[in-house]
């Protein structure tokens, strides 16, 4: 790894290089400055970014502004980042809850004299709170003698568990957390640490905070009994520290941190560790396949001792992503040749701005989307360099009851939650359209177990979404989309790996975990692992 990284600049020269810019944003300083961001053009928001030295300014002009940059940095010794103005409310929000939080200023200061302790650095010690032999509930603390970090903080999805209590585990010895994604069984966990009084750094790229805060204040909304509520959960977005992919950053004593992109999520990272000159690498969740809204996982990594990986479909195949595009647009043609309504029914993230970004490509035009798919696909859309497409095409957004019938009326393509048929607005369509075989429910996701979308998809009719017996006509259709590497991601991606890692095969059913371990073992002749929850490894 170079040394090449951003430090956390040092509280003086913050000082009046903020004032400085805040001269310059007035206009009220050097002409040079001035013709800067003149050139620039209307502006909606101006942030600053004190922990990377940089000035946040958004706006709707598109270029490159590298001169502007250049000039803006002689000027001020601020990098100047051009914003495309975000048309998600949330993302306004978390942008303020981050940049504007008022105890900003000492909380950084603190996280810089922090990650400057000194002391030994003889051993690492790894330990599985969660995401051993299950699927999800990742949560690995990882411990030097002076070094404490957490690599995600998720919860079980089906019983909604949090990561175990390690005795070793003190949040008021904690130096970081690392997110990798936004998903629940990464992230659900942390806005409870905060309500325990957890008030160190949370490092993510800004749509996995942003779309973090939407998913944490859906599952604020539909337990009964959480252990957080919506000021923790903002306190958490007040200690985010927004990194980009590839920018190299300390964020403990003797541990300095890069993301690289995982083709999960928008957003989505895997992380890599350099730990006193040793290389770890936690996969995250992550997909080697180039899709319509993320290309593949990025795996140009330094030779490795460590590796931490994912294995959800590590025994399976998926068919491949031209396969599935085919047969989804296939089953929305015929569907809408016999004058029938296409629903396709799914998860609000990713997933659902991978299908629309198919559907805007193959000229449709009479395209509805329904429930959280609204809010997310505007955050999504709010960060175009982390995804493929521009999501700003012409489709609606549906708030109310009229605005579904008036979808169901002119024949739209809706794209609607949940993805399991759990609840949301896909029991409004199931209940006024669901009895009429011309039209087709597509359902592009995994189902779980015992989920009205499994149980529909074996053949259950009729079925029950929150109580009520809905008798299905319509066509079901499953299309098995994925945002997971299969099989033959995963060994193409173990193939293309330097050195002999200690491997941990982790976020698996327990027999894909074991499996997997095993034939690392004897394939590749690492000494690999499936740890079970709370085991803990030195190294
Ligand atoms: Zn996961
Ligand atoms: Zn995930």
């Amino acid at each position: 790894m170079s040394n090449n990284y951003y430090e956390y600049i040092g509280p003086d020269k913050l000082k009046i290089c903020g004032e400085n810019v805040e001269k310059i944003l007035n206009r009220s300083t050097t002409k040079e400055a001035s013709k800067v961001i003149n050139k620039i053009g209307s502006y909606n928001n101006v942030y600053w970014d004190e922990s990377y030295g940089k000035v946040l300014v958004e706006t709707n002009r598109t270029g490159t502004f590298e001169r502007e940059k250049n000039r803006f940095f002689k000027e001020t010794g601020w990098n100047l980042e051009i914003y495309k103005n975000p048309y998600s409310e949330m993302v306004n929000k978390v942008r303020r809850l981050i940049y504007e939080y008022e105890g900003r200023y000492e909380f950084l200061k603190k996280v810089s004299r922090n990650v400057r302790r000194a002391g030994d650095s003889s051993w690492i010690r790894i330990s599985f709170l969660g995401g051993g032999k299950e699927v999800g509930r990742n949560s690995i603390f990882i411990q030097t003698p002076r070094s404490k970090v957490l690599l995600d903080c998720g919860i079980n999805m089906k019983t909604s568990k949090g990561p175990l209590p390690a005795p070793e585990m003190d949040i008021k010895q904690l130096d970081a957390i690392v997110i990798s994604h936004s998903h629940l069984d990464h992230t659900g966990g942390i806005a409870k640490l905060y309500a325990q009084g957890y008030r160190g750094p949370v490092y993510a790229t800004e749509p996995t905070i942003a779309l973090m805060r939407l998913l944490k204040r859906d599952l604020y909304r539909l337990k009964e009994n959480p252990e957080f509520n919506k000021s923790s959960i903002d306190k958490m977005i007040n200690h985010c520290i927004p990194i980009e992919y590839r920018d190299m950053k300390k964020i403990a004593p003797d541990i300095h941190m890069e993301l690289y992109n995982a083709g999960h999520l928008p957003g989505s990272a895997g992380v890599l560790l350099d730990i006193n000159g040793k290389q770890l690498f936690y996969t995250g969740d992550f997909d080697d396949r180039n899709t319509k809204l993320l290309p593949p996982a990025d795996h140009d990594l330094p030779p490795l001792d460590v590796l931490i990986t994912e294995a959800t479909y590590s025994h399976e195949s998926i068919p491949s992503q031209k396969k599935v595009e085919r047969e989804l647009i296939k089953t929305v043609d015929k569907t809408l040749s016999r004058d029938g309504t296409p629903i396709i029914s799914t998860f609000a993230i990713g997933r659902s701005q991978e299908i629309l970004s198919l559907l805007l490509e193959n000229g449709y035009k009479n395209i509805y989307i329904d429930g959280m798919i609204c809010e997310a696909t505007k955050i999504v859309g709010s960060y175009p360099d982390y995804i493929k497409p521009n999501l700003d095409g012409e489709y609606q957004y549906i708030y109310s009851e009229k605005q579904r019938e008036e979808a169901i009326e002119n024949n739209g393509i809706i794209v609607t939650t949940s993805g399991m048929l759990t609840g949301g607005p896909i029991q409004y369509y199931l209940d006024h359209i669901g009895d009429k075989s011309k039209n087709t429910l597509i359902l592009p996701g995994y189902m779980v177990e015992n989920t009205p979308g499994n149980k529909l998809k074996e053949g259950e009719n009729p079925i029950h979404i929150n109580g009520k017996q809905l008798e299905i006509e319509l066509e079901v259709k499953q299309i098995r989309f994925s945002g997971h590497a299969d099989r033959s991601g995963l060994w193409s991606f173990l193939h293309k790996i330097e050195g002999s890692p200690e491997t941990y095969v982790i976020h698996g059913e327990k027999e894909n975990c074991e499996k997997l371990s095993q034939e690392i073992n004897e394939k590749l002749g690492w000494s690999a692992n499936a740890p079970k929850n709370l085991d803990a490894y030195r190294t």
